[in-house]
């Protein structure tokens, strides 16, 4: 699953053109990607409708290749945006389920991601 040459802004979304090593399509992405590093959690909950649509593009191409575990970092080089998310969800188990419309993730060990629907999914909580 490499996307080489098809990388995305990880501020915006964007496909990237340019260099190999260049993460974002402009300037003043790079500056706001950086920006927004820098805010915590307070950030969290106002999700870009630009960066939500992204971030479930990329989980739906992850659940329609028969994935249901992927990699933390495969997401990011993929342009996902941890931050932008459309529901929380703390477990008992202290995981925090993050959701962006019908589909919901966490992080296990070793940064893997697992995902899966909510429809697909027998409720066990
Ligand atoms: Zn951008």
């Amino acid at each position: 699953m490499q996307h080489r040459g098809n990388r995305f802004c990880l501020n915006c979304g964007l496909p990237v053109f340019g260099r190999a090593d260049k993460k974002y399509c402009d300037d003043h992405c790079r500056n706001d990607f950086h920006n927004s590093q820098s805010v915590t959690n307070s950030k969290l909950m106002r999700p870009s409708h630009k960066k939500l649509r992204r971030n479930y593009e990329i989980l739906t191409g992850v659940i329609d290749a028969g994935v249901c575990e992927i990699a933390k970092d495969e997401l990011l080089i993929y342009g996902f945006n941890t931050k932008s998310v459309t529901e929380l969800d703390l477990r008992e188990d202290g995981t925090m389920l993050y959701g962006i419309y019908d589909i919901q993730y966490f992080e296990k060990a070793n940064r893997m991601i697992e995902v899966y629907r909510k429809s697909d999914f027998s409720p066990q909580w």
